[in-house]
């Protein structure tokens, strides 16, 4: 077949579950997609070279810069914004052929668990219409589920890729701080963000970070360690075979399949976990008493950060504007007009944390508890190769549950938040089924070191 001839199916496919499922903010009209279709079949015909991802139909999430779509950050403070540049993981994707489909839904500038937070629209979860994908980046991970585009990316500043990609059953991969480059990325909490990729197994999430990695002259705080190569790092499952994961020192996290978690998650996990064991790895069970300050210490840093990085939204640079008779009005009405009540919200915690008075008790603490984090993490993995939680305590939540309780929304967020605080990769996939009337998928957790995305990435651990 040609690219063209699987572009129109893709195309088809995308549009037809659309209508149900709303996962996308935009979607690039046919004829742009089909004509690059089209360039990338002539190219072939000439034996001329296509890259890597050659006719790949990647969604992007809608935080992450595209030169020809909106890019709004699910805000209505961005509703026209048109970047005048790539983000340079997007750059690096078109440079190798993928075609960027279109942009995903998502929690107003990531600030959600549910996508529910977008000022457009609701998207649903493919398991389940009256479910909610999870979020932030719900959109990527309902987009992959049901196919509609075959990887996307998304961000992850304190789960929002994992948690999203455990709901809706398909892999979902943080990188370490620093592999890819932010430069284009909208700024949620800097010292956590990062790009992430959605896929529909281990491989594909692989091949996309290969893509994406590296250093990047745009972003300073983007790593010079160099990239292995992930795609070449699968070790094919023979399951005749004995053993294929012999050595593999796998630490389950204690604190992490204890009270709080449903019976059905805790379950799902620890038979993987004796499946890992059977493949050889040698699987011990690791505590880390800090790992519950994980949650206060992540949101008033998150709220801080953002509180700060959201300010630029002023009404004159871009976005939004609603003109007043004075320049605070300006400032004022356009924010208030344009910024949802969850971003809202935060803004208001962030500069409570920041201010003069507070300062030492919230955010100075919450400084203090990440170094605890990171340090325990540190230790743990010093003795194993990976950790092993959970990604979520619960499966997907029904769509308006959590919406007006942000408390039990944050409390969903406790197995991720951790790894953003420490900056280490994880991957999550699908190990299972809640048993129970739901049906839902269940998603565990993966943590490596730090540039140690290999691990993870190295061997499918799926069930055959
Ligand atoms: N749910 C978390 C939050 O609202 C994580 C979001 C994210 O990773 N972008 O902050």
């Amino acid at each position: 077949t040609s690219a063209v001839d699987l572009a129109k199916s893709l195309l088809h496919r995308l549009r037809r579950y659309e209508p149900q499922l709303s996962s996308f903010l935009y979607v690039s009209p046919d004829d742009i997609v089909l004509k690059q279709a089209e360039e990338l079949d002539n190219r072939i015909k000439n034996n001329e070279e296509v890259g890597p991802l050659a006719g790949v139909f990647v969604g992007v999430k809608d935080n992450i810069c595209t030169r020809d779509m909106p890019s709004t950050a699910g805000s209505r403070i961005l509703e026209n914004y048109r970047p005048p540049f790539d983000a340079t993981a997007v750059r690096k994707l078109r440079e190798m052929g993928a075609i960027v489909v279109g942009k995903t839904n998502m929690d107003e500038f990531g600030m959600g668990s549910t996508t529910e937070g977008s000022a457009y629209q609701v998207t649903a979860n493919p398991w389940d219409l009256s479910r909610v994908p999870g979020g932030s980046s719900g959109g990527s991970a309902a987009a992959v589920s049901a196919r509609q585009c075959m990887v996307a990316l998304g961000s992850d500043t304190g789960g929002s890729v994992r948690q999203p990609a455990s709901f809706c059953g398909v892999v979902g991969l943080k990188p370490t701080y620093g592999r890819v480059s932010r430069y284009g990325l909208v700024a949620y909490a800097s010292s956590l963000d990062v790009i992430g990729c959605f896929g529909s197994s281990v491989a594909d999430a692989g091949i996309l970070l290969n893509a994406i990695s590296g250093f990047d002259n745009f972003d300073a705080t983007s790593s010079k360690q160099e990239v292995p190569d992930y795609a070449s790092q699968f070790v094919p499952l023979d399951y005749m075979e004995s053993k294929p994961l012999k050595g593999l020192r796998v630490g389950v996290i204690h604190e992490t399949l204890g009270n709080g978690v449903d019976s059905e998650v805790v379950s799902s996990v620890r038979s993987a976990v004796s499946h890992l064991e059977e493949l050889g790895c040698t699987v011990s069970e690791v505590s880390l008493p800090s790992f519950s300050l994980g949650l206060p210490a992540y949101y008033i840093l998150a709220s801080s950060e953002s509180s700060s990085n959201l300010s630029r939204y002023d009404g004159v640079r871009y976005g939004n504007q609603v003109f007043g008779e004075e320049l605070k009005s300006l400032y004022g009405d356009s924010r208030a007009e344009g910024l949802g009540s969850e971003v809202k919200m935060r803004i208001l915690m962030g500069t409570y944390a920041l201010s003069a008075g507070y300062y030492d008790a919230y955010y100075k603490r919450a400084q203090q508890v990440r170094t605890i984090i990171r340090n325990s993490f540190k230790d743990a993995l010093d003795k194993n190769d990976i950790l092993i939680s959970p990604a979520a305590p619960s499966v997907a939540y029904k769509i308006g549950e959590k919406k007006n309780d942000p408390l039990a929304m944050y409390a969903g967020d406790i197995m991720t938040v951790n790894v953003n605080l420490a900056g280490l990769p994880a991957l999550v996939l699908p190990c299972g089924f809640d048993g129970g009337s739901a049906g839902m998928p269940v998603g565990i957790q993966m943590i490596g070191a730090a540039f140690d995305e290999q691990h993870n990435l190295s061997r499918d651990v799926r069930s055959p």
